[in-house]
């Protein structure tokens, strides 16, 4: 995947893609892969980095939704149950089962949970991961040794999948790629072309080297996320605002704070929010929050209430009462929540969970929805861009695909793992250089092999494409990740071909973004 054959293929177009679509989130990726596999020509072009957005910040689970149980939305969870399952499968070298233990301090939350994850079970079917039981009070220590243990009762124990999402979105790209799309990155695009007043294809800006490029599409699909409002602006000036951004923050301490194998998950803090503490690549992601946010951002920063609450519950459930001073990382992504009555043109809703909107224009929107559910978000929103395109109705062939890096059994102890069947390849490179097989930081997993890998394979162009989203570095200890950032700009450097000056910036770039994730 390299972006100068990807902007090479754009020049060279003749005539139309079939399809472009805004935004390289996982929604804009599924989709690239869903119109690609079905024969179409594909662009897609994403303003910053793949996965940039919302989709590199959120919990990292596949899972049906055990709140959205609890507020009767039963389609909602099948349907994403039955994604969760098909996630699994299509990319087993990223998805994995997780156990979660509901903590019960009351009487009453053994029974109520307890019967509440069996419907949970059946609703999963065949595609269940495992059935859930309730716990004794050992049963319960025995899983999570560091609860806390005063008024404790016991626990019910159930499973639902956890993910690498901003690997999901690179190698979603690849098998975009793969079916013959175009891929870029740091294409932002700026205007909406027309023909007699329907969308017809897009200007967009390169912006590495600042310059303007026009395609045309039968079809022009925004996937923007929090930004769709932005693209329904460019078609049309008067368009009422339909998203309303919600922000969710994520704290990253280390895992002794839960040692076990399990996650927990409390549906209902006193203040009737949910809590999750997962642990994730070695560490423990704790979370989140619901913060209606004015205006969409690429950067969201997480506010100090935000930060407490998540701090002040855990406290409230491990015994180790992790303060400011454990938090390896903080992190914030802008769920795209819709607004009701959205902008009024044929609005076609196709679950209660994403909206998929067909302008006056043929501007196809799709958003809402979340991570589990991208591939069924994708199959609709291609099923109608080809119906406003005027193609041939070609079936969808996603359900059963296998997406870039599928290997079965995947050793998790393995700290290349989540590269699945491109792992081979990356120690291709370190038996070539061995020098390459040297980590970056001490504190955590990652080689310098894989710097050289993502510049090589992965479309990483700068530092934080590197620190952030091709590895979690950012995410999982954001000091370390500032340290590990010279070494990283050297090795970038000696691949792509760039001077002192550009690490210096890079650096600086970097420093920069990273402070926000440090407390
Ligand atoms: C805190 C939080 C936790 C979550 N946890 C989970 C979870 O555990 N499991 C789950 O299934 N879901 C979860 N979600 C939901 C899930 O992350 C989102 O639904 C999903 O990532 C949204 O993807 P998207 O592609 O629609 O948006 P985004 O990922 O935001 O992608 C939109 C992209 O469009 C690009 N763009 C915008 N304007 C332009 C332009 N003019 N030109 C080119 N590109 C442009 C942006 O740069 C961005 O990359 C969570 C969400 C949040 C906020």
């Amino acid at each position: 995947m390299k972006r100068s054959e990807m902007l090479h293929a754009v020049k060279q177009k003749q005539g139309y893609f079939d399809m472009i679509i805004i935004g390289g989130g996982a929604t804009g990726l599924g989709t690239a892969v869903d119109a690609a596999s079905r024969g179409y020509s594909t662009l897609l072009l994403e303003q910053h980095d793949f996965a940039k957005g919302t989709s590199s910040r959120s919990t990292k689970l596949v899972h049906g939704g055990v709140r959205y149980l609890q507020q009767g939305n039963v389609s909602l969870v099948l349907e994403a149950l039955r994604e969760r399952g098909l996630l699994i499968q299509n990319a087993p070298h990223l998805v994995r089962n997780q156990s979660f233990v509901v903590p019960n301090y009351d009487w009453w939350e053994g029974p109520f949970y307890g019967i509440g994850m069996k419907v949970y079970d059946m609703l999963a079917g065949k595609l269940g991961l495992g059935p859930s039981k309730n716990l004794s009070l050992e049963k319960t220590i025995e899983q999570l040794p560091t609860l806390e243990k005063e008024g404790l009762r016991g626990g019910v124990i159930y499973y639902d999948g956890q993910f690498d999402d901003s690997r999901l979105a690179i190698n979603l790209a690849q098998t975009a790629v793969e079916h013959k799309a175009a891929m870029i990155n740091y294409a932002k695009v700026t205007e909406l072309l027309k023909t007699n007043n329907m969308v017809d294809g897009v200007l967009f800006t390169d912006q590495l080297s600042g310059k303007e490029f026009k395609v045309n599409g039968r079809v022009v699909v925004n996937a923007t996320g929090v930004f769709t409002d932005n693209i329904l602006k460019m078609d049309n000036p008067d368009s009422k605002p339909m998203i309303a951004p919600s922000r969710g923050v994520h704290i990253v301490i280390d895992s002794e704070f839960s040692p076990g194998k399990s996650a927990i998950m409390v549906p209902h803090t006193d203040d009737g929010r949910v809590l999750f503490a997962v642990p994730w690549n070695g560490k423990l992601v704790l979370g989140t929050t619901d913060t209606p946010v004015d205006k969409p951002e690429l950067e969201p920063k997480a506010m100090e209430e935000e930060i407490n609450f998540i701090l002040k519950h855990a406290a409230q459930y491990l015994t180790g009462n992790p303060t400011r001073d454990d938090v390896r990382s903080v992190f914030a992504g802008l769920r795209p929540l819709v607004k009701a009555g959205g902008d009024g043109s044929d609005t076609a809703s196709l679950s209660r969970d994403h909206t998929l909107i067909v302008s006056n224009s043929g501007l196809v929107t799709i958003t809402g929805g979340k991570w589990t559910t991208y591939r069924k978000m994708a199959q609709d929103t291609v099923d109608q861009a080809a119906t406003v395109a005027g193609l041939n109705i070609n079936e969808c062939v996603t359900e059963n695909m296998r997406i870039h890096g599928w290997l079965k059994n995947t050793d998790h102890s393995d700290p290349l793992h989540h590269y699945g069947s491109d792992r081979v390849e990356i120690e291709k490179l370190i038996k070539e250089k061995p020098e390459l097989g040297e980590k970056l930081h001490e504190r955590l997993p990652y080689l310098k092999a894989e710097v050289v890998w993502g510049v090589r394979n992965e479309m990483a162009m700068t530092v934080e494409d590197i620190l952030a989203r091709r590895t979690r570095a950012l995410l999982l200890d954001a000091k370390a990740s500032v340290e590990m950032a010279p070494e990283v700009a050297k090795l970038m450097a000696d691949e792509m071909d760039k001077d002192r000056e550009w690490q210096k910036t890079q650096i600086s770039e970097y420093e920069h973004i990273a402070s926000a994730y440090i407390l």
